[in-house]
């Protein structure tokens, strides 16, 4: 077993020769205007897995996306499947796509999602959200980037695997094309378990993220993970008048703060102890850089230490994100006898969302100096992610994006968190989990204005493409 896991992990990819990166290069080139036009009507159907949204609009382009990879005609079985779990609850449809693998090839799941998020307020769209429309080299629309591109990506590179490598090639394909990503993937867990058969890969593409730049392409290694926490603060037993208690009585406010302004060094870094924190990117990204991407106002400092993407990336952040007290047109003068929070604690890769909870909730409690009553609510956990020992499945993905964007592939974290990886990772601890994605650092994902940078994409579908063909020849025993 263990001798058979380092062949895997030592394999060396086959290499791409200029011929054949020509051929490749070419077939995109010709399939991309149709590519584009499939995109365009897989935006215009606006699935959204949240309840306040028609669910028939779900069923609707999970329909589109089946018969996409029916269409094809190189898999054994395509199928809309979904997942019950809590209480009866039934997940949203997902498109389950699978063929096996024959003589000893690698089986490859390439993984997308087919909802999307919430428009927004449409009048801060400068084209309407569910009509696609090109506009400077990019398309714009809810979910062009995120992530109905990364359906297209893969549906086209395997139609074009099979142009090139002919219909009965060897490769072993897994599609897994989810429904409820944007809603927090409910059903997410007792989907794999029911389906684990059928998903199975010796690699797993989640293409849910994004390049370095336009012309940069890249590969997420790491993720932060998550660790959210509900609290209460209350100093009173009930609300007094402020003018009669007030300097000898604390509200609940001011024990509130008191715990909050522990929690932050002098450089606005995290000082909760017993969190991971690491520096492993040699990446170049300047605070000017970082104040126009934020919109950082000049006089504002930005916070942390040591290079930046190290503070976005790999280490911890901390923030109040919510607060309930009486809001400036309800208040009186009285002392506030308790403040409800709500700190969301982003944690680095390596690190544990249990743990990090717990080194949370004690920093919380021995800070309390005034000894106000502290009750935990509310919690949300998500695992943090760290791309693993490389195998050849990265070698080859950096290969393969290299030649296609004609740049070197980087290595890139992201700051927010994907935790469902943790679960693939878990189901499948012997696959190799590359995060990839079309996303460019404009792509305004979730936000107004949703774009797909064209030429970016082109070449993305051209690097799965060579991914493909590459897996195609890689005999694993
Ligand atoms: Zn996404």
């Amino acid at each position: 077993m263990v001798s058979l896991k380092i062949t895997l992990m030592t394999l060396i990819p086959p290499t791409t020769s200029a011929a054949q990166l020509e051929k490749a290069s070419a077939a995109v080139k010709l399939l991309f205007p149709e590519a584009l036009e499939i995109l365009k009507d897989l935006v215009r159907i606006p699935g959204i897995a949240w309840e306040a949204f028609d669910a028939s609009q779900l069923d609707k382009s999970a329909a589109a996306v089946k018969s996409l990879f029916e269409e094809l005609g190189v898999f054994d079985k395509v199928e809309i499947l979904r997942a019950g779990y809590g209480h009866s609850q039934l997940g949203a449809p997902a498109i389950v796509a699978t063929r096996k693998a024959k003589n000893s090839r690698p089986t490859v799941l390439l993984y997308a999602h087919h909802d999307v998020q919430p428009p927004g307020d449409d009048a801060l769209w400068e084209s309407t959200p569910f009509e696609p429309e090109i506009r400077n080299g990019r398309m714009y629309g809810r979910g062009a980037a995120d992530d109905k591109a990364g359906i297209i990506a893969h549906y086209a590179s395997v139609k074009l695997l099979a142009e090139i490598a002919g219909a009965d090639f060897d490769l072993g394909l897994a599609i897994f094309i989810e429904g409820e990503e944007e809603a927090g993937s409910p059903s997410f867990v007792s989907f794999l378990e029911a389906h684990k058969e059928q998903l199975k890969g010796d690699v797993i593409v989640v293409a849910d993220s994004g390049n370095w730049s336009t012309t940069v392409p890249a590969i997420t290694t790491t993720l932060r993970g998550l660790a959210s926490l509900e609290f209460e603060v209350r100093t009173l037993d009930h609300a007094v008048h402020s003018g009669m208690y007030g300097g000898a009585v604390p509200d609940a406010m001011l024990a509130l703060v008191r715990i909050l302004g522990s929690m932050w060094d002098e450089n606005g870094s995290v000082s909760i102890s017993g969190l991971f924190a690491q520096e492993n990117s040699n990446l170049e990204y300047s605070k000017a850089q970082l104040r126009v991407d934020s919109g950082l106002l000049p006089s504002t400092k930005a916070i942390g230490s040591g290079p930046i993407l190290p503070r976005i990336w790999t280490k911890p952040a901390l923030t109040l994100i919510g607060l309930d007290y009486p809001t400036v047109a309800l208040s009186s003068n009285t002392l506030v006898p308790s403040v409800k929070a709500k700190l969301s604690l982003r944690i680095a890769p390596g690190d544990d969302p249990e743990r990090a909870l717990e080194a949370l909730k004690g920093h919380i409690l021995t800070h309390n100096t005034l000894g106000a009553e502290i009750t935990f609510g509310a919690v949300e956990l998500g695992k943090p992610f760290s791309l693993g020992v490389s195998g050849w499945a990265k070698t080859l993905a950096e290969q393969s994006l290299s030649l296609a964007f004609g740049e070197k592939s980087v290595d890139i974290g992201i700051g927010g968190s994907i935790p469902f990886i943790a679960e693939l990772e878990r189901v499948f601890p012997q696959a190799q989990v590359l995060v990839t994605g079309v996303e460019d650092p404009d792509s305004r994902a979730h936000s107004p204005n949703e774009s797909l940078h064209l030429e970016g994409f082109q070449s993305a579908i051209l690097a799965q493409l060579l991914f493909l063909l590459g897996g195609n020849q890689i005999a694993l025993s």
